[in-house]
C-alpha cells in the first residue's frame, strides 16, 4: 500500500534526511549508550506508558539493581515492583519479570535474535520484538508506536479513525508504509529516528513543521484529524492517613499504616496503599489533601483523611494485610502510584516522580 505513493526516490530521500537529522538531534538517553538486547528490552517496556524524564530517573536505578536478565529473573517480585515504583502500570513489571524467568529457564538467559522468535516469548508483543530485533540485532523490521503512527498519518494525509470506523485497516496501511520505509542498512537507527521525530518535532499539538527534515514530502504539515477520545469517567474515593510514632530497637520512628492489595485483584495486586475509607465524603476538619489521579479511563478524585489509630477499624474497609511501616522503609516498597503521590505531596516521602506519568494507558509517551 505504501509503495503506491512512495516511489524509490522518495523513500531514499526520507531515509537519508531522517537519519541525518537523527544523528544531529538525538537526545542523549541512557539506554542509547549501549545496544545490549536486555537493556533495549527494559527501556522499551518502560517507555511504552511513561514519560521519558521519569524513565531516565528510574531506568538507571533499575539497571544498577538488575544489570542482567538473569539477575532480574532471580529477584523476588516485590523487589522488582519496588524498583518499578514511580513508573506506574505495574502489570508491565510483572510481565517483564515473568518473561525474564522464562528466558532464563528456557533460553539459557539469552534473548532470541529475530523479531519472529522474540514474539513467541510471553510478555513480548510485536512492538517490543521489533524494537529489540532492529536496535540490538540490526534486523530490517519496522517499529510502529504511537509516535510513528502519528508521523506516518501526517506524511500521508491520513485521518486517524476509531477502531469501530476502520482503525484496523488504517493500522495495516501504516504498518505497510513503515515496513517500506525502514532503512535496510540501519534499521535500528531509522526506527529510532522516526520515533524521535514524533517525540520531539511532530508533536500531537503544535508540530514544528518549519524545522522538520521531511516537511517537503508531508501532505499535512500540521495537526491531522484524530478520532474523538473516549470520555473519562469520574469517581470519588477517600483513603485514611494514619501516622504514629513507633519504637524499633530503642529508636523512635514515624510509621504509616499501609495495606497490601489482595493477590486475587486484577488491578495492582500485591501493591501497598493507604487503607480505603468506607465513605468518600470527609468532614472538612479531617480533610488533609485532595488529589486527582487518572487510571486508564477513570479520573479518581481522592480525599485523604487523617485518621487516629483507634478509629481505623470503624472507618475503613478492611481488604488486605495491614502493617505499620516506618516512613524510611515505605519509599522502597511497591506502593500504588496514588499512595506514593499522596505521601510525597505531604512530604512524608522524599521525591515526586509520579506526577509526570502519562494518564493514558494506551499512549506511548516517549
Ligand atoms: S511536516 Fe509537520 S506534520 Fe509533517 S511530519 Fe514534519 S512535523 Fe509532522
Amino acid at each position: 500500500m505504501g509503495k503506491q505513493d512512495w516511489e524509490a526516490e522518495k523513500i531514499a530521500r526520507a531515509r537519508e534526511r531522517l537519519l541525518q537529522w537523527y544523528e544531529r538531534n538525538r537526545r542523549d538517553l541512557p539506554w542509547r549508550r549501549n545496544q545490549n538486547p536486555y537493556a533495549v528490552w527494559v527501556s522499551e517496556i518502560m517507555l511504552q506508558q511513561t514519560r521519558v524524564a521519569v524513565v531516565v530517573e528510574r531506568y538507571q536505578a533499575f539497571m544498577e539493581r538488575f544489570p542482567t536478565l538473569v539477575s532480574l529473573a532471580l529477584a523476588p517480585e516485590q523487589e522488582v515492583l519496588a524498583l518499578w515504583s514511580g513508573l506506574g502500570y505495574y502489570r508491565r513489571a510483572r510481565m517483564l519479570h515473568k518473561a525474564a524467568q522464562f528466558v532464563a529457564s528456557h533460553h539459557q538467559g539469552n534473548l532470541p535474535h529475530s523479531a519472529a522468535e522474540l514474539r513467541l516469548l510471553p510478555g513480548i508483543g510485536p512492538y517490543t520484538a521489533a524494537a529489540i530485533a532492529s536496535i540490538a540485532h540490526g534486523e530490517r523490521v519496522a517499529v510502529v508506536d504511537g509516535n510513528v503512527e502519528r508521523v506516518l498519518c501526517r506524511l500521508q494525509g491520513w485521518k486517524a479513525v476509531s477502531r469501530a470506523t476502520g482503525g484496523a485497516s488504517l493500522r495495516r496501511k501504516i504498518e505497510a508504509l513503515a515496513a517500506d520505509l525502514v532503512c535496510p542498512l540501519r534499521p535500528g537507527d531509522f526506527n529510532q529516528a522516526l520515533m524521535e521525530l514524533g517525540a520531539t518535532l511532530c508533536l500531537p499539538r503544535n508540530p514544528q513543521c518549519l524545522v522538520c527534515p521531511v516537511a517537503s514530502d508531508c501532505k499535512t504539515q500540521g495537526e491531522h484529524q484524530t478520532a474523538p477520545k473516549p470520555r473519562m469517567l469520574s469517581r470519588e474515593v477517600a483513603h485514611a492517613l494514619s501516622v504514629r510514632t513507633g519504637r524499633v530497637a530503642g529508636h523512635f520512628n514515624r510509621e504509616v499504616l499501609l495495606e497490601q492489595r489482595p493477590a486475587s485483584l486484577t488491578v495492582m495486586p500485591g501493591l501497598w496503599e493507604l487503607p480505603q475509607l468506607r465513605e468518600a465524603q470527609v468532614p472538612e476538619e479531617e480533610l488533609r489533601l485532595t488529589v486527582r489521579h487518572a487510571i486508564m479511563q477513570i479520573n479518581y478524585y481522592v480525599r485523604i483523611r487523617t485518621v487516629f489509630e483507634d478509629d481505623i477499624d470503624a472507618l475503613t474497609l478492611a481488604a488486605g494485610l495491614r502493617r505499620w511501616i516506618p516512613l524510611g522503609e515505605a519509599a522502597g516498597m511497591a506502593l500504588t502510584g496514588l499512595t506514593r503521590k499522596v505521601l510525597t505531596r505531604l512530604r512524608l516521602l522524599p521525591t515526586a516522580p509520579l506526577d509526570a506519568i502519562a494518564p493514558q494507558a494506551e499512549q506511548n509517551a516517549r
